[in-house]
């Protein structure tokens, strides 16, 4: 049975480790000593590293945690093959997939630019591990990528079984929660969703994973199907948008003025 753990790392990093109680994978490894840790006091062998993007809080921590458990060139790292990534061994694209040693679990890999340029994400058994491309109630800000690249992006997420889980790389759930109220103040399932969340929060407990379902039902950058959002983003284009990237990048550029 696997289990993914959060661990926490820098301001508001979820550093994931999928691992079987004797075998552990981490994703996005952005600082090698609180996975290293976690690995040492839950007695875990390290088999494999999945890395979405080149981001230093992503991947800062991949080199010092091979050369600290001496399995450089050991195990296998994978990451973007459009991108820099420290160590890696395995140059991933979109169709290609992977089977994590140890853990035996098959991911298929998605190319999801935007946020950077040759951004990837991982979905297999239910899981989605999308680095920064979305998040709970939110999604990356298009440091590489265009509006365009990151609607399609999403397109790809949306269509995702809605009980997959979604394993994002930080906790910014209650932020988002308040700018997507600001797009919907009349969705009901964004009360529910703050509500549950803020509890959550409250008990010091990640709101992570969440579930494609709930994103699809509360996450205005997901949502540019919805009437409410559509209008939302009209009125602060001040204009009608018809296309799909048009709609998700008003509500974007809204979101980096919040
Ligand atoms: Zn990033
Ligand atoms: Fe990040």
């Amino acid at each position: 049975m696997l289990q993914v753990h959060p661990v926490p790392a820098f301001s508001d990093n979820y550093l994931w480790v999928i691992h079987n109680g004797r075998n552990a994978v981490a994703v996005d490894p952005g600082d090698a000593s609180p996975v290293i840790d976690f690995l040492t006091a839950q007695n875990l062998t390290l088999s494999g590293i999945l890395c979405t993007h080149h981001h230093a809080d992503h991947v800062g921590g991949v080199e010092a945690m091979l050369d600290f458990l001496d399995l450089r060139g050991q195990i296998p790292v994978y990451g973007p093959a459009g991108e820099k990534i420290p160590a890696r061994t395995m140059a991933l694209k979109e169709g290609e997939r992977v089977v994590l040693p140890g853990v035996e679990l098959e991911l298929n890999v998605l190319d999801v630019p935007g946020h950077t340029a040759g951004h990837i994400a991982y979905v297999g058994q239910d899981m989605l591990f999308c680095g920064d491309t979305l998040f709970a109630c939110g999604c990356g800000r298009l440091f590489e990528g265009t509006a365009a690249q990151m609607t399609k992006s999403l397109a790809k997420l949306k269509e995702l079984p809605g009980h997959t889980r979604v394993y994002c790389a930080h906790e910014y759930t209650m932020s988002n929660i308040r700018f997507a109220e600001a797009v919907e103040p009349d969705n009901a399932d964004l009360k529910l969703r703050k509500a549950f969340c803020a509890a959550k929060r409250h008990r010091n407990q990640p709101t992570l994973p969440s579930t494609i379902a709930l994103e699809l039902a509360t996450n205005p950058f997901l949502r540019w199907d919805s009437p409410a959002v559509v209008a939302a983003a009209e009125g602060r284009a001040g204009r009608a948008l018809r296309a799909n990237h048009e709609i998700f990048a008003s509500i974007r550029e809204w979101k980096n003025n919040f």
